[in-house]
């Protein structure tokens, strides 16, 4: 992004613009990478595609390629899969009426001030933090599983995901506390540390950047009633950062601008 295209935008909110970029990025770019997909990778990429049919508050026109890449992917029950064909999917040339992903990637408030800084790593954390937060809230019965959204972003994130230094640190991460999530709300406050793990081991790092500084995240000017000091110690309101989580998460809070 050069300076003149820079993309105004609200540092408070979450952008649809974003989102349906990391859709693009993670379908197009990082699953298009393996020409074949079979075993693991295909039963994560099956995972990966569940939770966003379920719980991904996109456009009606995004909601129906997915659906359609759902069903195709149900009915593809041939142990390998080609990406040619799932790209004929991806471009809809099955003509599911009125469906289409976006055909490019646009970054909004995951603008980076340099081209290689944030984007698509940071549309993707902002892709599943929203999900914890949409099944958490979701009416789907049988209540969701509350490692549901938690699996399929590993399983993602270790098959595809071209980080690859990312993905190791994330396993661990996971493999450490992530099966003591027991609930809906501690799977949303479960990604949110993790994150504000990775946020402090960033810091200062040369990934970092230098206009968008790794703070523990929500700072005091986005969310006061989060932090709490206790004897010149800070801590979190845990019931106020999901209730915060909750609000910026929220389908009726994500701007459309930008959108094609
Ligand atoms: P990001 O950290 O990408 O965050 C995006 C946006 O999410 C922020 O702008 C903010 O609005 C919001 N946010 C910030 N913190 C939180 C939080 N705690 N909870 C909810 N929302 C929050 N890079 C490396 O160099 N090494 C790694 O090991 C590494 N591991 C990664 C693991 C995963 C699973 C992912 C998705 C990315 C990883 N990255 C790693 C990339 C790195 O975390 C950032 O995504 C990247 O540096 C871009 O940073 P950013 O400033 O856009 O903010």
């Amino acid at each position: 992004t050069t300076a003149d295209e820079w993309r105004q935008f609200d540092r408070s909110r979450v952008y649809m613009a974003d989102l349906e970029s990391s859709l693009y990025y993670s379908l197009r770019v990082e699953v298009g990478t393996h020409s074949t997909i079979s075993g693991e990778p295909l039963s994560a990429l099956k995972a990966y595609i569940t939770v966003l049919v379920k719980y991904f508050p996109g456009r009606p026109v995004v909601m129906k390629l997915l659906h359609s890449l759902e069903s195709w992917l149900k009915s593809h029950d041939d142990p390998e899969l080609q990406y040619t064909a799932l790209e004929m999917v991806l471009d809809n040339e099955v003509q599911t009426p009125d469906a289409a992903l976006p055909d490019a990637w646009r970054w909004v408030s995951c603008q980076g001030s340099q081209p290689q800084f944030r984007g698509y790593p940071c549309s993707l954390w902002t892709l599943f933090h929203l999900l914890t937060v949409q099944a958490a809230h979701s009416t789907h019965t049988p209540v969701p599983d509350p490692l549901e959204v938690l699996q399929a972003m590993l399983g993602y994130i270790q098959h595809f995901f071209s980080c690859r230094e990312c993905a190791a640190h994330f396993k661990s991460m996971a493999a450490e506390t992530m099966s003591r999530v027991d609930s809906l709300p501690r799977s949303v406050l479960w990604l949110w540390s993790r994150h504000n793990i990775v946020n402090v081991r960033l810091a200062g790092a040369p990934s970092e950047d230098p206009k968008f500084p790794k703070v523990l995240w929500p700072p005091p000017d986005l969310c006061p009633q989060c932090h709490g000091e206790l004897k010149g110690e800070h801590f979190w309101k845990m019931d106020r950062i999901l209730e915060f989580l909750e609000d910026y998460f929220s389908p009726d809070r994500i701007l459309q601008d930008y959108l094609e």
